[in-house]
């Protein structure tokens, strides 16, 4: 079970995997970000949206009782969202070695209709011809998720050429990669790459749960 956290800004109520993040003091009074909840110190945790994150470190929210070194918020969210593209590039090639990823749009397709995807990627780059087209070939039977990558992206975090269609087998790995992509999207305020957004969130739920 995944326990209930309590956000130290909003008091909102959540698991980590309905979106919290976890934080730790280090000796010296540095807060640091625990993406993985695995570090030892006593933790405290925030809403992973940049309201929280910035307000909360601005209004010294964590670790209220003891000295903490003061942080630039921007910065630390950008770091933030840093890490968790890292962890989600590391997500995708872990899948893909299990053979639990297919690539290109005939494949994902393919997949998608044998009931198999949970939910199907799409490259920030592709065309939006090609994501309309996925989108309509995809309809009932897979979720489809704007995500931050381009084509290169994938081409790299996959050891394969570049593409702009990823689709994910049901799993675990992939509620991870799901929960990733949101939280991408809740850190993002619109500058830089396109931010991962959940399409048809119902959908990805429903799927992951058969
Ligand atoms: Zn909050």
């Amino acid at each position: 079970m995944d326990p209930v956290r309590t956000c130290a800004l909003c008091r909102k109520k959540a698991t980590r995997q309905q979106g919290m993040l976890r934080f730790v003091r280090a000796p010296d009074g540095e807060i640091c970000l625990d993406l993985k909840a695995s570090l030892p110190s006593r933790g405290a945790w925030l809403c992973a949206n940049r309201t929280c994150i910035k307000e909360g470190l601005k209004r010294k929210v964590l670790f209220r009782k003891l000295p903490t070194i003061q942080v630039n918020e921007e910065a630390m969210i950008d770091a933030i969202a840093n890490r968790v593209c890292e962890q989600l590039k590391s997500s995708l090639g872990l899948m893909r070695k299990m053979g639990d990823l297919v690539l290109g749009r005939d494949a994902a397709v393919g997949l998608a209709q044998s009931g198999e995807a949970a939910a199907v990627l799409l490259a920030s780059d592709l065309s939006l011809r090609s994501q309309k087209d996925m989108r309509e070939a995809l309809a009932s039977h897979a979720a489809t998720i704007d995500s931050m990558f381009s084509m290169d992206d994938f081409g790299r975090s996959l050891g394969c050429k570049r593409t702009g269609v990823v689709a994910l087998k049901k799993g675990r790995i992939t509620q991870e990669i799901l929960r990733l992509c949101d939280m991408v999207k809740n850190l993002s305020d619109g500058r830089g790459p396109t931010p991962a957004s959940l399409v048809n969130k119902d959908l990805a739920l429903s799927g992951l749960r058969g």
